[in-house]
């Protein structure tokens, strides 16, 4: 009886979020006594089993078939449920990424099992789990408990509620090739394009994340936080307001309905801070708000705050950063 751990990639690109889902997954099989078996689908997972052997994967299996090339969620689902079947494993768990919790779902829907999505802990039982879950966008922290009868049990840990590790030992990484069969009618939804962002960092993995909101003012005003972001190696993010004004694209939005972020230093200017944007900055290490109103809920929440109009702060800012590198 093993873990098995779903990992994502795009033709063989990892994704951060594997880090996070391998210790996650060593923890959770340390505490069931078993060991951990990765799963990775799709074209070019063959190349990432020496990266799951070295986050501990005792074996991996390489997942494909022809409708498996790029991500369908029903054909990823429907994979992991033949796999299942094969191996009887104990559990199975994913990172609450978008994708990891949306194929966790039609595992369980096709299954007709309970998943409980986003947890922060797992502590597994005789028959019965109990585990504390992230509800409401991050709001609230629910206690529950799983009990899936026969069935393995189906969870996945919240984006970033785990700080990935390096484990302490590889595992052996032995592949097991599996091939499932596949009908047509789960080639519904599959990824069929893709917009490929420019090189460097992403905004889900920048050490600095420098954002703004509305008040900002106007799309060109991001000017100025791209000159900051730029000095310091980071992205420029910002919220709900502004990708609703047209000011920046979707791919740049933090929170609830945008990414949810962790990097070192959040720099939140001219943003109220409302849950919705909260939920995917809170896991932000430490943040700097700068804001006109001492009572916005940013500054409040915040760890540094400027009480001051942004327009005058960040140009401030950025000329100090250039004095100290000469530049
Ligand atoms: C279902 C749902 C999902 C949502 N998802 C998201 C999401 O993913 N991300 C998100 O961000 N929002 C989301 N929202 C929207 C969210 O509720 C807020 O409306 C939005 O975050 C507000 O954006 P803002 O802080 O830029 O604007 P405002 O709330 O208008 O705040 C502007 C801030 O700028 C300050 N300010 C103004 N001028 C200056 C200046 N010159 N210098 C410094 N400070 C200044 C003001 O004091 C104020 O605090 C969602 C809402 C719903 C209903």
């Amino acid at each position: 009886m093993t873990l098995l751990v779903i990992l994502e990639h795009d033709r063989g690109k990892w994704s951060e979020a594997n880090d996070e889902a391998l210790t996650a997954a060593r923890l959770l099989a340390g505490d069931m006594g078993t060991d951990v078996h990765a799963v990775l689908i799709g074209d070019g997972g063959l190349d990432l089993a020496g990266q799951a052997a070295a986050g501990g994967a005792a074996v991996v299996h390489n997942v494909t078939a022809p409708m498996l090339t790029d991500f369908g969620p029903e054909a990823f689902g429907e994979s992991v449920v033949q796999l299942v079947a094969a191996e009887s494993p104990a559990a199975v768990m994913a990172v609450g990424t978008s994708r990891g919790n949306e194929v966790m779902a039609h595992v369980a829907a096709r299954m007709d099992l309970p998943f409980v999505a986003n947890c922060t802990t797992i502590t597994p039982g005789d028959g019965m789990w109990s585990m504390t879950r992230i509800q409401w966008g991050g709001s609230l922290l629910e206690d529950a408990t799983l009990d899936s009868g026969d069935g393995p049990k189906l969870v996945s840990f919240g984006h970033h509620a785990v700080v990935a590790e390096p484990a302490p030992a590889p595992g052996a990484g032995t592949v097991q090739d599996f091939s499932p069969n596949l009908d047509e009618s789960l080639a519904r939804t599959i990824v069929k394009g893709r917009d490929v962002q420019e090189a460097g960092v992403t905004l889900s993995t920048a050490p600095v994340v420098v954002s703004g909101g509305r008040g900002v003012g106007s799309a060109e005003g991001f000017e100025q936080l791209e000159e900051l972001a730029g000095l310091l190696g980071g992205r420029v993010g910002c919220s709900r307001a502004v990708t609703n004004l047209g000011w920046r694209n979707h791919t740049d939005q933090v929170g609830q309905t945008g990414t949810r972020i962790a990097p070192e230093i959040y720099i939140a200017t001219g943003i109220s801070g409302a849950i919705q944007h909260w939920v995917g900055a809170m896991a932000s290490k430490r943040i700097l708000a700068i804001n006109t109103d001492r009572e916005a809920n940013m500054v409040v929440k915040a760890d540094y705050a400027v009480i001051a109009d942004l327009h005058k702060v960040v140009p401030a800012i950025t000329a100090e950063i250039k004095k100290r590198k000469g530049l």
